[in-house]
């Protein structure tokens, strides 16, 4: 049966389809040994479909991580400036997973990681709306006006933001920390959203994504989502 090619590449394991797509676009991707274009199909069983000269293998084992990130790691697989990345704190998985959504070089805590490229689109897509806590602690006393512009969301440079939700404020004069909830994943938006109502991120570390929370997981380590997890992500 012929399948878009995105599709085939992320049952694969090896990208999200949305990655696959660029993926294609830029040429990397042949069937039978011509270059693919977007919107091409393929039947696994008959045609010989490659990534970078590489034969596309399906029916990997699909894995899915919860790392508790240490600050100081870049979420990329390779970095070029030779930074610590998150790669090497899972030496002894045996397949290739890839983050689900990134957190900054400083940001600290919960990281998801799979080989399960639909999972990763979807929990990603906009659309679905997946709810990520951070515990955030800012510079100075978070006042109940920045609080409640937060709370309404706040105009970045790429738009306006959803409402954020704010919990847990403890504030000790010289920083205030508070959880903050929000459901999109734009680049650096928590640092950004804190910036825009007048608040330097000092500390960054998420403790939530969706129902998954760091709870009992020493930094720099990580442990299998349980059968019963990955259903509920699903
Ligand atoms: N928001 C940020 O500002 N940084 C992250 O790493 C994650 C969310």
């Amino acid at each position: 049966m012929k399948e878009r090619l995105q599709k085939l590449i992320a049952a694969a394991g090896l990208a999200s389809r949305r990655q696959a797509e660029r993926w294609i676009s830029a040429g990397r991707v042949t069937v039978n040994g011509r270059i693919a274009a977007i919107g091409d199909q393929a039947d696994v069983e008959r045609d010989r479909i490659e990534v970078d000269g590489r034969p596309l293998r399906l029916e990997q084992p699909k894995v899915y991580l919860l790392l508790n990130k240490p600050n100081g790691y870049v979420t990329t697989a390779r970095d070029p400036q030779g930074r610590k990345v998150v790669a090497d704190l899972l030496k002894d998985v045996k397949v290739r997973v890839f983050p689900v959504g990134r957190l900054d070089l400083n940001t600290e805590g919960l990281l998801l990681l799979t080989n399960d490229g639909d999972l990763a689109a979807r929990l990603t897509h906009p659309r679905h709306q997946v709810a990520k806590t951070y515990l955030v602690r800012v510079r100075g006393t978070l006042t109940a006006s920045s609080r409640r512009r937060l709370e309404e969301g706040v105009m970045l440079d790429d738009g306006p933001t959803a409402p954020a939700k704010i919990a847990k404020v403890r504030s000790s004069g010289s920083h205030t920390w508070f959880e903050m909830t929000i459901s999109e994943g734009r680049n650096r938006q928590v640092r950004r959203m804190c910036e825009a109502v007048g608040h330097s991120v000092s500390r960054l570390k998420r403790v939530g994504l969706a129902f998954l929370v760091l709870e009992g997981l020493p930094v720099g380590v990580y442990r299998p989502l349980t059968n019963g997890e990955v259903k509920r992500l699903k």
